[in-house]
Parts: structure tokens; sequence; C-alpha cells
């Protein structure tokens, strides 16, 4: 599944790409992907321009000049072809139609936008733009990792009130937008927390200190997403989910990484999930 830092930099890809420029003309070419389109798509699409391109969550938003926004999730197998595009990252013309290609952005600049989404996880909606956060997918979503929001207090109290492993608590997207499994098991490591300990047992002082560690391991992520942006190792033009080098996820039985330790990583299942952890310095 795509986390925070994998849509932020599709977001980043495509926000030259988008912001302030007019869709001459959407194509929806089915009629739905996990769930059905809203009614008359494309015609409320077509001939509007893309205010702004921000992001809740794994969502993008697109802010149209009509009032409404652009809801889109890329699902687990997403990808937007960009092609035409004089900007120096893409001199691509435009590829042949693929089979999967849901959803076409013609631009008035004569770029290409292209939604293809194989498994079809993926999502859009158009909503009021000013009542975006109503939206049944984003309103029992908690605060956005960056955001003041979300400080050390408000993540110590939100822990103290969950009986469940830290591992499972930080995975609620009611507590923190954003966060899967990867980059969870990432900050208990860089933590030094198990994932196995239940969240109410973590002094405020520890559960605080994830504030940080949870901010640094997302950005470090976004930095080498923009990194293979720069230099379109993705792609063909498309952006796209990127890999980088992770410090415990799916390194099972491999040596920690963290100075001076011995410990080997193990992975353990918790709620159908797996955990990668080193039991020797995560406590
Ligand atoms: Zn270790």
């Amino acid at each position: 599944m795509p986390e925070l830092p994998e849509v932020e930099t599709v977001r980043r890809g495509l926000a030259p790409v988008m912001e302030g420029a007019v869709i001459a003309r959407a194509t929806v070419n089915r009629p739905d992907l996990r769930w059905p389109f809203p009614p008359g798509m494309a015609d409320r699409l077509s001939g509007r321009r893309v205010v702004r391109l921000g992001r809740r969550s794994k969502y993008l938003l697109a802010d149209l000049d009509s009032g409404e926004t652009l809801i889109v999730h890329l699902g687990m197998s997403g990808r937007v072809p960009v092609s035409g595009v004089p900007l120096g990252q893409f001199h691509h013309d435009h590829p042949a139609p693929e089979k999967h290609d849901h959803v076409v952005f013609d631009m008035a600049d004569g770029a290409r936008i292209t939604f293809n989404d194989p498994r079809r996880f993926g999502a859009m909606d158009l909503w009021p733009s000013d009542r975006i956060e109503q939206h049944w997918l984003i309103e029992k979503i908690g605060p956005e990792p960056f955001s003041n929001l979300f400080n050390e207090a408000y993540l110590a109290a939100a822990l103290k009130t969950r009986k469940t492993p830290i591992k499972t608590a930080l995975l609620e997207q009611r507590i923190v937008a954003g966060l899967g499994n990867i980059y969870v098991c990432e900050t208990l490591h860089r933590a030094g927390i198990s994932p196995r300990r239940l969240a109410c047992n973590l002094s405020p002082r520890r559960a605080g200190a994830l504030v940080p560690i949870i901010r640094d391991v997302l950005s470090e992520a976004i930095e080498a997403g923009g990194s293979s942006l720069r230099d379109h190792r993705q792609t063909d033009g498309a952006l796209g989910y990127f890999q980088h080098r992770f410090r415990v996820y799916d390194r099972e039985t491999e040596p920690c990484v963290t100075p001076d330790c011995r410990g080997t990583i193990t992975r353990i299942v918790q709620s159908g999930r797996s955990s990668f952890y080193c039991a020797q310095c995560q406590r």
C-alpha cells in the first residue's frame, strides 16, 4: 500500500503540470475504480482550471476553479504517466493508450496526464472544496504528521487511551494520517521501542519523542522520492511509487544497523501485518 511519502512524491511531480493549468478535456474510460465515479465526472472536470494540487493523508486533492475538489487515491498499483510536457523532465510524445488507462486529462497546454491502475483499488471523487474535511474518506482521518496539531502532548494523550500494541496504534489513521506498515516499523526501530509494547504503557516522554522521529522518517522518504523523480529512474515519464532502503522493513534475519547492537531483525505478525524489529535494541 502506498504511504504518505509515495503520495507526496507523486504530488510534487504532478504539481508543476497541473497547478494553474486548464483541463481541456477529461476522458473517463470506465464507470468506476474501487467505487463508482461521481455522476458526470468528465463534464465536471473538462474546462476547469486546477487552482492547487494538495494532499491529505494518502489522497491527492486537486482544487478546481468550479469550487469542487477532485479527490484521487492511487490504490495499490496506480501510476500516473505524464506526457507532452516541455518542462525538461518529460520530453515524451503521447504514448499509445494502455489497457488500464482509466482516466485521461488532456491539459490545454498539450500535457497529458493518465491515471493507470491495473488492480483498480484506486478511487476518484468530486466534492465541494470548502467541505473537503467532511468527505467520507477524509472525515475520520487524524492530524497530518507535519501539522502543528500533531505534537508531543497530542500523541502522548492519544496513545495513553490505546490498549493495543504501539505498532497497531500508529497504524490507526485516526491517530496520525498517512503512516503505514513500512514507516511505522522504521519509526519504532529508530525510537528503540518494541512494536509489541502496549501503547498505553509508554511514558509520555517516550510517546512524545515519536513525533520528531515520525517526521524525520517521512521527510527522508520524501527526499528519496524526490531524488528518484530527478533521476527519473522510475519512468518513462510515469509518476508512481518508489522503494528505498529501509533499516528494518523486509530485512528479516539481517543484522541490526543500530551502532553497537549485535541483534538480528525478526519478523512477527501483528493484526495480520508483518512487523520487523530488533528485539535487542527495541524495548
Ligand atoms: Zn538492534
